[in-house]
């Protein structure tokens, strides 16, 4: 007999389309995958050593629940440096990943009967998170005429007394759409006059394109700042997916609760890997802007190439490493079109109903240029079959 809590949450579909990419794949078929959610570059070697050296000196025992002072005043120092915000190391948690911040979050700040605003397309665990806190999401759509960005005028519609929070993901997952200093600024009004919450992701803020600079909604002034929970990590900026760090600014009596929350549940995030993150924040960061460079290169191919396929519409990503493509021309479901296209032409996407978003794909261009090539070749080889039936 499982809790009700758990019956809530769905499987990930994001897992499932890359189970049967792998099956197909171990069957020795030649299958290309646009599925990454993570850069394919490999940790830089510097945060490597780093974290070598800590093994071999014996660094690997509990640390502070909420993270190493040094590695506290690293993230003190880059909100301060590239954000413009001035949390204190008591304002900081680091846990394990930025998943685990936002997870804590929702724990520390929800409970039945609030609600908390999500905009789709949205970031698959959201949703779960909060329905685990026992909050209700509210869905809140965007569209591509608008860059999927929220409008202060259906805004207005999703907010009730229940209201508690609101998740603001720029650069964002699925879409790559960054959030101007303009649209923060009428956005942090909004929810200072209706005293919402704001948690704001910002993991994807170094990959980001075209000259844009990513701005956090929390520096635009002091009460916004003070309603306004940061996420960050080095996941996505470093390639460091697998350690397992990430971290959050608030407000002192929310960093308060998050710490005792994670007192007795994972305890401290593992020593070694913050030692990791701490050479990231603090190291040379040269390694960010190949990277950024190298995506985008690819992104800019890719999207050539898709301006090629006829009946797919795509949304010109500013930011993270996604392009995600309107497929409604096609009359297939997001799961039937990603399922067709993995069997019949071996390409492997992500479905858009996993991020609230039926009539869309995502695709990944944290993969090769090699097969970016080839995959939207196979791409547009299947559509215009699929067309001709
Ligand atoms: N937020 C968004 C929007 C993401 O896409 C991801 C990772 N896919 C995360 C948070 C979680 O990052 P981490 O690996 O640090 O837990």
């Amino acid at each position: 007999m499982l809790a009700k809590r758990i019956e809530k949450v769905s499987p990930s579909t994001t897992l499932a389309i890359s189970a049967k990419a792998k099956a197909l794949k171990n069957q020795g078929l030649n299958v290309i995958s646009f599925t990454a959610g993570e850069p394919d570059f490999d940790t830089p070697s510097h945060i490597k050593e780093a974290a070598i050296k800590s093994i071999k000196e014996g660094f690997t025992k509990y640390t502070p629940t909420t993270g190493i002072m040094d590695l506290k005043l690293a993230i003190h120092e880059k909100f301060k440096i590239d954000n413009n915000l001035e949390y204190e190391p008591s304002q900081i948690v680091v846990s394990c990943g930025a998943k685990h911040s936002l997870y804590n979050i929702f724990q520390v700040i929800c409970q039945e009967a609030d609600e908390v605003i999500i905009p789709s397309p949205y970031w698959i665990s959201y949703l779960e998170m909060v329905k685990l806190s026992g909050a209700k999401p509210v869905i809140l759509e965007t569209s591509p005429e608008n860059d999927y960005k929220v409008k202060i005028s259906t805004l207005k519609k999703s907010v009730n007394k229940r209201t508690k929070a609101f998740i603001l993901n720029s650069p964002s997952n699925p879409t790559g759409t960054v959030y101007s200093h303009n649209e923060l600024k009428g956005l942090a009004e909004f929810f200072l006059e209706h005293d919402i919450f704001v948690i704001s992701d910002e993991i994807y803020e170094r990959l980001i394109y075209d000259g844009l600079t990513h701005i956090s909604i929390a520096s635009l002034n002091k009460d916004i700042f003070s309603k306004t929970i940061v996420v960050n990590g080095p996941s996505k900026t470093y390639a460091m997916t697998g350690w397992r760090i990430g971290y959050l600014g608030a407000r002192g009596d929310i960093a308060d609760a998050i710490g005792r929350l994670q007192d007795h549940s994972t305890s401290n995030p593992t020593s070694i890997s913050q030692i990791a993150a701490l050479s990231a924040i603090k190291g040379e960061q040269g390694c960010v802007s190949e990277m950024v460079s190298e995506f985008k290169k690819r992104r800019d191919v890719m999207m050539d190439m898709l301006e090629g396929i006829e009946g797919l519409r795509f949304f010109k990503p500013s930011g993270a490493f996604y392009i995600f493509c309107d497929i409604s021309r096609f009359s297939l479901s997001s799961e039937d079109f990603a399922n067709h296209l993995l069997q019949e032409a071996l390409v492997a996407c992500i479905p858009g109903n996993g991020f609230g978003f039926d009539t869309h794909i995502r695709l990944s261009f944290a993969i090769s240029l090699e097969e970016i090539k080839e995959g939207i070749n196979r791409i547009s080889r299947w559509v215009r079959q699929l067309q001709k039936k």
